[in-house]
């Protein structure tokens, strides 16, 4: 694959873009595409960049009856010396390859779209916005489009990648949040597709969102899907405590999406001498240190907020109150550093940009 170049098919006309304090995220696409199709006998082919515009695909094209479908996020970054980065989207690829896998897509050559992405990230740069803390985020994602709707793996997929500039996700500053613990749904179980970036994951939470929301919280602490003892996830990012001086993270299981911020953070922290350990944390654990004092912070991590400090964690009739409800040191430094990192102001001792 790598000898095949992209074809580009520039737009004719181009939407005007928006003034980035009104940037909301996910909602504006800019002016292309890239698209790639699979097919057998002949796999991966006919890679081009094309006119950001709607598919035209048939109603019986799988994915739309039993969601055999994967996708990435990502994001580009403009430097203060004008250059554009993108942050470990090696990661992203073989991740994707990852959930590829799980749900029986045929891989890709992580190499090759890295290039394209590249491309077209390249070609619709005057999207990137500049002002702090926006970006442009970058979203990969295959369906499967072999008009049959027999439960079975698709012999035909598409592989798009869009783009969509997204505002500063704190405007003013990093603040804490409010999360409830839910413990009646679930949204991955081991063995499940959890570790898999899906659309069925995200479709399985919304309830638990939409009722936490309705109580006036920002996200739910995920439990396993077993005994609901052990913390698996914070909404749609990873979870890290500091107890006692030392920084915990629900280790991998099958269930949790590894997510390319917390292999980051575990990284930094390790930089930094700070001890971090990956083992399974129990709700009860987390109490019993909240009650000794020795919880001293939680945060979640993730490509949208990077750092999201928890300020509030509820369930039954527990309130807990962590760092009185303020932005814990850790938290702190490496949102700094990450984002530092992210937007070139920071040096990058890992190769990570
Ligand atoms: N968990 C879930 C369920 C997610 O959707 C995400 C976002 N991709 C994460 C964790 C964080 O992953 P990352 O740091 O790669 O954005």
């Amino acid at each position: 694959m790598e000898e095949w170049t992209v074809e580009v098919h520039h737009s004719k006309t181009k939407k005007n873009k928006p003034k980035t304090d009104q940037l909301e995220f996910g909602r504006l696409f800019t002016d292309h595409m890239f698209i790639m199709d699979y097919s057998e006998p002949v796999g991966w082919h006919d890679p081009r960049i094309v006119p950001y515009e709607p598919l035209t695909i048939d109603p019986s094209a799988m994915t739309f009856h039993y969601g055999q479908s994967v996708f990435e996020g990502l994001k580009a970054y403009y430097t203060p010396e004008g250059d554009i980065q993108l942050f470990r989207p090696d990661k992203n690829l073989q991740r994707l390859n990852r959930s590829n896998d799980r749900l029986c897509i045929p891989p890709i050559d992580e190499a090759f779209v890295l290039d394209a992405i590249k491309q077209l990230v390249f070609l619709d740069r005057e999207w990137i916005p500049t002002s702090d803390g926006t970006s442009l985020y970058i979203r990969p994602f295959i369906i499967s489009t072999e008009p049959f709707i027999g439960v079975a793996p698709s012999h035909q997929y598409k592989l798009i990648v869009i783009l969509s500039p997204v505002g500063a996700y704190y405007k003013e500053g990093i603040n804490p949040v409010k999360i409830a613990v839910e413990n009646q749904y679930v949204r991955a179980v081991k063995g499940g597709t959890g570790e898999a970036k899906t659309g069925g994951n995200y479709a399985a939470s919304l309830k638990a969102q939409e009722l936490c929301a309705q109580k006036g919280f920002t996200q739910v602490l995920w439990l396993d899907g077993v005994e609901k003892k052990y913390i698996e996830e914070v909404g749609s990012m990873n979870v890290f405590f500091k107890v006692n001086g030392e920084v915990i993270t629900p280790e991998l299981n099958g269930s949790i999406l590894e997510g390319v911020t917390r292999n980051s953070v575990i990284q930094l922290l390790k930089h930094w001498d700070i001890p971090v350990i990956e083992k399974k944390i129990s709700l009860d654990e987390l109490h019993e240190a909240y009650v000794n004092g020795t919880l001293e912070e939680a945060f979640g991590t993730g490509t949208a907020a990077v750092i999201s400090p928890i300020g509030q964690l509820s369930w039954d009739d527990k309130d807990l109150f962590i760092n009185g409800g303020k932005t814990g040191k850790v938290a702190k430094s490496l949102y700094e550093t990450l984002t530092g990192i992210q937007y070139g102001r920071e040096h990058d001792p890992f190769g990570w940009v």
